[in-house]
């Protein structure tokens, strides 16, 4: 019997020639076939039980849907199990290794969850009056004393629901205090690397975007920067740690060009995983930076759950915060509601992700300051733990250590007829997720791998071994195994392009 490299056996030692058949059932051993719910039940039955309706009168004035609505009638047991089989579809971090780039996929405490369930914070409501949830306005506090004192920054906005939603909140303050002043500026400069919510964000916000090159280490070209600078720039957008996963090491003097030029310093938080309790952007000349406590603060996210973006602002740019944000009070705390003409006014309809921040706060809490900086260091020491080790085989795209994520480019790849998208679609054979492939832009084939603090090196070394064996099965000329992958997944090749630009949103019944 064959065995892998950890000395399991690679085949379940029954006949190889006949495992082709099709099963009856359509099913694959205790890998279930799923079909749409609409699929599945029938619009002649249904699952609930209720009295027939008798005669009654409309009352919405003949506005009333006249087609069937042609909802599937399925039992309880049949709907448990219809999106039971499909949780068990999806890959998450609760199933493996999950080294997605720039999203910082970890574990997410059960701790947070459990917290966040306690019926004080999970069974209240926005309209609530405020003499009854001074708990969670003291929590939204407690956590807005955490951002600001990690980051070094006088004030924060809790409500932006995402990292990009956080951004727009950044550059909306800054437009406000540039208006303030009675200076009209349209450009904002975000460099080659930079995400793509930046540059949106920008436009969205009605500005110019113009890009700054990256020098040959990776980093910002800061005399690039300095010439670009005049006085129609409003702000320079930059992500630190960089998305090639590096430390913008002239931040200090980024910070001090931006500021001669009478422009806002954004910075794109995303990353503060790899230097929470490390180093304070207050300290760094940040004007404005979001986080995402679903990534940095470990919440869930990736389809399983909401994000959640505070800002964090300088003393430059605190008149212009959103409301509404929590004030301490002689009694207690209360909601600050109304907008005076300096704020921006409100972002969202009521006060932001609530169960988000009881999960920060309670991965916050529960870590401790020692505990979160030795989540950055143990985060940055497991990405260098992967380059190293993987440095050999694959193409590191930049010298030296990285911070929280490992950046290779395809060049290990030239001429073997395997590109970076098979490369990943190969490891979902190894049962693996994908790194982030093809970004950032500013390296060819660009695979980004971010292990986290949470992968143990047990877990890591396997990964390591698949990828290994990968880049050697590459190199050895074995196409074959990359081009038609994955061979092992219940779908193949899906046509990603066609999905993105035409998705069918709507079933319609094949007449
Ligand atoms: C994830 C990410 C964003 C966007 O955050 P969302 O919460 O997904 O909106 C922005 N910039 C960088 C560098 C990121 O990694």
């Amino acid at each position: 019997m064959s065995m892998n490299n950890q000395g399991r056996p690679t085949s379940t030692g029954a006949a190889t020639e006949n495992t082709d058949f099709e099963s009856f059932s359509g099913h694959k051993g205790l890998r279930l076939a799923e079909p749409l719910i609409f699929e599945l039940g029938s619009t002649e039955t249904t699952g609930v039980d209720v009295p027939e309706v008798g005669e009654f009168e409309m009352a919405i004035g003949g506005l009333e849907r006249t087609s069937e609505i042609g909802c599937p009638g399925l039992s309880e047991p049949d709907t448990v199990r219809h999106y039971t089989r499909l949780s068990r579809r999806n890959y998450g971090i609760d199933m493996g290794v999950f080294p997605l780039g720039s999203c910082t996929m970890k574990h997410n405490p059960r701790l947070n969850e459990k917290m966040a369930r306690l019926p004080g914070f999970s069974d209240i409501h926005p309209l609530q009056p405020k003499s009854t949830v001074r708990g969670a306005m003291q929590l939204m506090d407690e956590l807005s004393h955490w951002l600001c004192t990690l980051t070094g920054m006088p004030a924060v906005a809790l409500s932006p629901k995402a990292g990009a939603h956080g951004e727009l909140c950044g550059v909306m303050a800054i437009r406000s205090a540039l208006e303030a002043r009675g200076d009209a500026r349209e450009v904002i400069l975000c460099p080659e690397s930079a995400h793509g919510t930046n540059p949106a964000t920008a436009a969205f916000c009605g500005y110019k975007v113009k890009a700054i090159p990256a020098k040959d280490n990776g980093r910002v070209d800061l005399e690039a920067l300095k010439e670009a600078l005049d006085d129609t720039v409003a702000a320079v957008m930059l992500t630190n740690p960089n998305t090639c996963g590096l430390f913008e090491n002239e931040i200090r003097d980024i910070a001090d060009a931006i500021h001669a030029a009478g422009a806002f310093f954004y910075c794109d938080g995303a990353n503060f995983n790899a230097i929470m309790g490390k180093a304070r952007p207050g300290d760094l000349g940040v004007d404005a930076m979001h986080f995402n406590l679903h990534k940095t603060f470990s919440t869930p996210h990736g389809g399983g759950g909401p994000g959640s973006g505070p800002v964090v602002f300088s003393d430059a740019l605190k008149a212009h915060v959103p409301v509404p944000f929590v004030v301490k009070t002689d009694d207690g705390f209360d909601l600050v509601e109304d907008a005076d003409d300096k704020s921006m006014g409100r972002l969202v309809a009521y006060h932001g992700q609530m169960g988000m921040y009881v999960r920060a706060l309670s991965y916050m809490l529960s870590h401790g300051a020692d505990g979160i900086r030795q989540a950055a260091e143990d985060a940055v020491l497991n990405a260098n733990y992967v380059l190293a080790s993987l440095g050999d085989v694959m193409t590191a795209s930049f010298d030296g250590p990285c911070m929280h994520e490992a950046l290779f480019d395809d060049r290990f790849l030239k001429d073997t007829g395997v590109t970076t998208l098979d490369f990943a679609k190969a490891m979902i054979d190894e049962g693996y997720h994908p790194m982030t492939m093809y970004f950032p832009l500013v390296v060819h084939g660009a695979m980004l791998i971010e292990p986290t603090e949470s992968e143990s090196k047990f877990n890591m070394d396997q990964f390591i071994a698949s990828m290994r064996g990968l880049a050697g099965e590459a190199k050895a000329g074995n196409v074959d195994r990359f081009s038609g992958a994955p061979y092992h997944a219940p779908w193949k090749r899906l046509d990603e392009t066609q999905a993105a630009r035409n998705p069918v949103l709507r079933y319609s019944p094949e007449e």
